[in-house]
């Protein structure tokens, strides 16, 4: 990130024109556009379902198909790596997400086994839009579960996919990365998060 993005000192002058931006083509803003209609499809921080335990997949059947193919399309278009059922409304253990480029999908995911190892990295959320906060993941699990069709997956990740799916299957337990980072980081989120009051309001 550059630097001057961290620079909120009010006596620092950077003293340069700021540079005109070059004119977005057709194509960026499409992408943007449909990125903003996909992510007001996805439950929005204080929305009741991000707060939920959702329960086994037991019929694999057309609608599930067609719940991962919805859900792939908005991870796509919402511009994301990862998205668990809860963050649509519905309550069921599926989330889908990107493994080196390629489309995964995981139903009634489980974590077998965990590296002892950890690590702190900066995670954002498409339930969350503006937030980006620091959480500790282990960098190393074996995931197992079942694909759309009931057949048995089981994928050994590491950074940055392992991160992900931690994050993914929190969700399914109506865990949000608010309740994983530090409380300094947690403070300043919520205060993003919460509506401003409208001055002159009675
Ligand atoms: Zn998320």
């Amino acid at each position: 990130m550059p630097d001057h993005d961290h620079d909120h000192d009010a006596d620092h002058i950077h003293g340069q024109v700021l540079e005109q931006e070059p004119a977005e083509t057709e194509e960026e803003l499409e992408r943007k556009a449909r990125r903003l209609i996909a992510l007001s499809r996805i439950r929005q921080y204080g929305d009741p379902a991000l707060r939920m335990k959702a329960r086994s997949v037991e019929r694999f059947d057309d609608d599930l198909r067609r719940l991962v193919e919805r859900m792939t399309e908005l991870m796509h278009e919402a511009q994301g790596v990862g998205l668990a059922a809860t963050q649509i409304g519905v309550l069921r253990r599926v989330f889908v997400f990107v493994d080196a480029g390629e489309d995964r999908v995981l139903v009634n995911p489980t974590i077998a086994t965990a590296s002892t190892t950890s690590a702190i990295d900066d995670e954002g959320c498409l339930s969350l839009r503006e937030i980006l906060v620091p959480v500790e993941r282990q960098v190393a699990v074996t995931l197992e579960g079942l694909d759309e069709k009931g057949e048995p997956v089981r994928l050994e990740l590491e950074e940055p996919a392992a991160r992900i799916v931690q994050h993914e299957l929190d969700h399914l337990d109506g865990v949000l990365i608010l309740d994983r980072t530090d409380d300094e980081s947690r403070r300043t989120a919520l205060a993003k998060l919460r509506p401003q009051p409208v001055l002159g309001a009675r």
